[in-house]
């Protein structure tokens, strides 16, 4: 048996992972799928340190029209999906005041201001620190008035010591010749940084874990076996029955029911996204661009350029709707003249949202030797490494290095 069990080898579960082998205990991962897939698949790719205010923030609410009836908007809710995820939705808006939000975004950025080094420190142990390269990103707008309009963002990211400088049409196309269309203006974030791709990073972050002695066992969990204030066993989809020692529940937007298994009733949604990748774009781009009017970002990595984002409510699991993925391409070229979108592939993922856009990081309630990190959100691939150091502190008995009181999974 080993030390600890992992469930979920997506960034978060594999980050937990290596920094609990550098504690010296021995760990086994359980991930039913592939090391890196879920939302760590297809991601953006962004080492998003400024990305703290939550998507619910004053006037949000006004949006709700948009997002039901414009299946092309940057959010949009399936219509079928509204009355099961309507309950979410509200309590989502609920903590969109800017009282909630201002508190919101500060302590995310006591986790996200950590971000940068705790990677430089797991990927140099990993001998991949190649996969984290400086990028500071371009946000482009068709109108000064769309920069305006999120004000709000701007101040309370300078405010937080983000910092972005306004850029003329003229200055964009200076930064990036490339782009053309409707652009008329941008801003440029300072300080951040982009994975050179997520998936081939998590891959390599998996082997490293498993040449120093872990253990990925592919397999589904079904049922967490309790015994009084512990988690004694893990049931797994082919009837076979593992003990564990100390459990890590680290699955994504697939927690919810692991958790409720602990006996905590979490308000995990999943907020789906697309990604159109093409391999040979035939265009350059020198950094990660965020197109604000489309709500996608075109990130330039090692496999290609990625084309990714926008949000869909659709309820848990819900089939994919690939028009979302091939209208992402199609809004693409219209910035990008010149882009071949020839050879492209198509993905959707969820990012796992709890109501106030912060994750869970601490212990079960209710079992002493059960550990949670689940709920990162837009910025998952972002905290995977800081999240990973927090929670092999928790298992050590260590003093938390960051105030996790914000982050209390039994905070709902
Ligand atoms: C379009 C899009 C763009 C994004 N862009 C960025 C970005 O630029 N920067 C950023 O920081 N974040 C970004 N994110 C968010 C980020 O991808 C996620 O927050 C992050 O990947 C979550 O990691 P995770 O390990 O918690 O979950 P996941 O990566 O989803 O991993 C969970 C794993 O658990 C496994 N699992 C689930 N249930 C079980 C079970 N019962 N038994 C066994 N295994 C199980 C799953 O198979 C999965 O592999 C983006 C997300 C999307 C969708």
């Amino acid at each position: 048996m080993s030390d600890v069990t992992i469930i979920g080898g997506g960034i978060v579960g594999l980050c937990t992972a290596l920094a609990l082998q550098d504690d010296g205990h021995s760990v086994e991962i359980i991930e039913r799928d592939q090391p890196g897939g879920g939302a760590t698949f297809g991601n953006c790719g962004l080492l998003a340190v400024g990305e703290v205010v939550p998507l619910a923030k004053p006037g949000t609410a006004r949006k709700i029209p948009g997002w039901l009836l414009d299946p092309e908007g940057p959010l949009f809710v399936r219509p079928r999906a509204l009355l099961r995820e309507l309950p979410w939705l509200l309590r989502f808006l609920s903590t969109g005041s800017r009282r909630r939000v201002t508190e919101a975004a500060g302590f995310l950025a006591t986790l996200t201001r950590h971000a940068e080094a705790d990677y430089r420190a797991l990927l140099d142990r990993a001998g991949i620190a190649g996969n984290l390269v400086p990028a500071e990103n371009l946000i482009v707008f068709h109108d000064r008035a769309d920069y305006e309009k999120d004000r709000f963002t701007w101040e309370l990211r300078e405010a937080l010591g983000f910092r972005h400088s306004f850029l003329s049409g003229e200055e964009v196309r200076e930064l990036e010749p490339a782009l053309g269309g409707p652009v008329s203006c941008g801003a440029r974030l300072k300080g951040w940084h982009q994975f050179s791709d997520p998936h081939l990073m998590a891959r390599r972050l998996a082997a490293f874990f498993q040449a120093r002695g872990g253990i990925i066992r592919i397999a589904e969990v079904r049922h967490i076996e309790s015994a009084g204030d512990r988690v004694a066993a893990l049931h797994l989809a082919g009837g076979e029955r593992i003990d564990v020692r100390r459990l890590v529940v680290a699955a994504g937007a697939w927690s919810r029911p692991l958790l409720g298994e602990l006996g905590l009733k979490a308000p995990l949604a999943a907020l789906q996204g697309y990604h159109y990748h093409v391999p040979a774009p035939g265009v350059a781009l020198g950094r990660p661009v965020l197109y604000a009017n489309g709500g996608f970002v075109l990130t330039p990595m090692e496999t290609g350029l990625r084309i990714a984002g926008t949000i869909e409510v659709a309820g848990p699991d819900p089939a994919p709707n690939f028009s979302r993925a091939h209208m992402l391409a199609r809004k693409a070229a219209g910035i990008l003249p010149g882009l071949d979108l020839s050879g492209g592939t198509l993905w959707m993922g969820p990012r796992p949202f709890l109501p106030d856009g912060l994750p869970a990081i601490g212990r079960a309630p209710r079992h002493a030797n059960v550990f949670l990190a689940y709920g990162h959100g837009q910025i998952g691939v972002t905290l995977g490494a800081t999240t990973g150091r927090l929670v092999a502190e928790l298992v050590a008995g260590r003093e938390p290095s960051v105030d996790l009181a914000p982050f209390r999974p039994e905070r709902f």
